[in-house]
């Protein structure tokens, strides 16, 4: 039988995932080749990636070194666009197949729009446009006949394990998450991290704002959200489960009461490679499993009065409509503003609840809803840190509050900045 090679593009290529699918894709073989990438600033990494894979184009979406990149690949053939509006084209074009979606935050939403209406297959590492849009994209993807899988090492589990039944069996998905570098931290000490401690994760070497997420648990908080919209899934049917070893990615328990996990070492090219591959598995240069050594595994209940972002990323998935564009940008600009040593570890999440709070909730929002929505809560986040006063902190919240969800209105949660 002839070989289909499959041609890829990547955006975000300079990334840690971006770097782990090159990784991947060299270890694939001669039936997957790199046509095309994008890079945000990090110029020097995007020129030599270019270099090496002969690729016939590339976008660097920050055009501060345009001249730099331009001069590093002059006297090659690889045509070099530069500013954000070309990610939509790299999307689009007809000379790939697989679109890997590696950028980090919302930037990536257009070009995630771009790829499913032209009907690709999208590998998706970038959850943010899940969660902002996953309503709009998943009937859209359908309605173009595009496929997005997960990249997500979760999702990836929770794609793996549901072939053990049919959508109907499945009673439970149960999100693992390792805790992070403050699992056993006091709501005191929480109040204390530095930017250092939240950005030294356990089990995995990721990004700086997946980083944060982790250590805030709002990643977890998007998980739910993205596997609500991925598989369209009841938000009651989701849990989230500690396990601080980071080897069971996630579980599913079907109606008879099989529960059905995916094991690995914590290694993003596995789920990267099962993306590419998929419905197919190859050999992966992975590290493999060796459970006689691991010995054993732990498991805990998360702790939602220490990690309030875990009950929120609920409350967003249940509400739907604009809620996950509020939450998602709010929690985007108060990780800038945390790196930034502007606001405390703590107000991440207090932020994002805020603006949850206070926005204006839309049911069915189109895409532009979105888009406002997303700025709302990027001037909130603003105006907070702007504030000469901002005596009203989240240290001050009750330590057992739970944020609840009034039955009806367009305030989806009550709590105190
Ligand atoms: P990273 O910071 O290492 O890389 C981000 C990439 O996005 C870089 O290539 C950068 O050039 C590009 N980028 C940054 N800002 C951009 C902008 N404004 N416009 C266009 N491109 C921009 O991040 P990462 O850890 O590789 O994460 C990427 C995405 O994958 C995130 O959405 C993250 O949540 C998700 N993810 C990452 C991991 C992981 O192990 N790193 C695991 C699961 C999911
Ligand atoms: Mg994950």
């Amino acid at each position: 039988m002839k070989k289909v090679t499959k041609h890829i593009t990547i955006l975000g290529s300079t990334g840690s995932i971006g770097c782990s699918s090159l990784s991947v894709i060299n270890s694939l073989g001669e039936d997957y080749k790199l046509v095309s990438a994008s890079g945000h600033s990090n110029w020097q990494l995007l020129a030599q990636q270019a270099r090496k894979y002969h690729l016939p184009k590339v976008v660097l979406t920050d055009p501060t070194h345009e001249d730099k990149l331009r001069n590093a690949l002059a006297g090659t053939e690889t045509q070099v666009l530069i500013g954000p509006q070309h990610l939509v084209d790299l999307a689009a074009d007809p000379a790939s197949d697989i679109v890997i979606v590696a950028i980090v935050g919302i930037a990536a939403l257009p070009a995630v729009l771009a790829a499913t209406r032209a009907g690709k297959v999208i590998a998706i590492a970038n959850k943010e446009s899940l969660v902002v849009a996953g309503c709009l994209l998943m009937p859209l993807a359908q309605q173009c006949h595009a496929t997005i899988l997960p990249i997500d090492s979760e999702h990836s589990a929770i794609l793996q394990a549901m072939h053990s039944g049919s959508p109907a069996e499945i009673e439970k998905i149960i999100i693992t998450c390792s805790g992070g570098p403050f699992r056993t931290a006091s709501i005191e000490q929480l109040a204390q991290a530095t930017l250092a401690d939240a950005l030294d994760h356990p089990t995995w070497n990721m990004g700086p704002k997946i980083t944060i997420d982790s250590a805030t648990m709002m990643n977890k908080a998007l998980e739910i959200i993205e596997a609500r919209w991925l598989f369209d899934t009841s938000p009651d049917k989701i849990e989230v489960l500690i396990h601080p070893e980071s080897i069971i990615h996630s579980l599913v328990e079907f109606c008879d009461g099989s529960v059905i996990a995916q094991m690995s070492h914590p290694d993003m090219r596995l789920p990267i490679q099962y993306a590419l591959t998929y419905p197919r598995r190859l050999p992966c240069p992975a590290k493999r499993l060796n459970l006689h050594e691991l010995g054993q595994l732990h498991f805990a209940r998360p702790d939602m009065a220490r990690f309030p972002a875990i009950q929120l990323g609920f409350e967003v998935a249940r509400r739907g409509g604009s809620a996950g564009a509020v939450f998602n940008a709010a929690n985007e600009a108060a990780v800038a503003a945390f790196m930034m040593e502007k606001i405390t570890f703590t107000q991440i999440t207090a932020l994002a609840e805020h603006c949850l709070q206070k926005q204006r909730w839309i049911e069915k929002p189109t895409l532009q809803d979105l888009l406002d929505a997303d700025r709302w809560a990027r001037l909130e986040v603003q105006n907070f840190i702007a504030k000469p006063d901002r005596s009203i902190s989240p240290k001050h919240l009750p330590p057992k509050t739970i944020p609840q969800i009034p039955p009806d209105g367009p305030n989806i949660i009550t709590a105190n900045l």
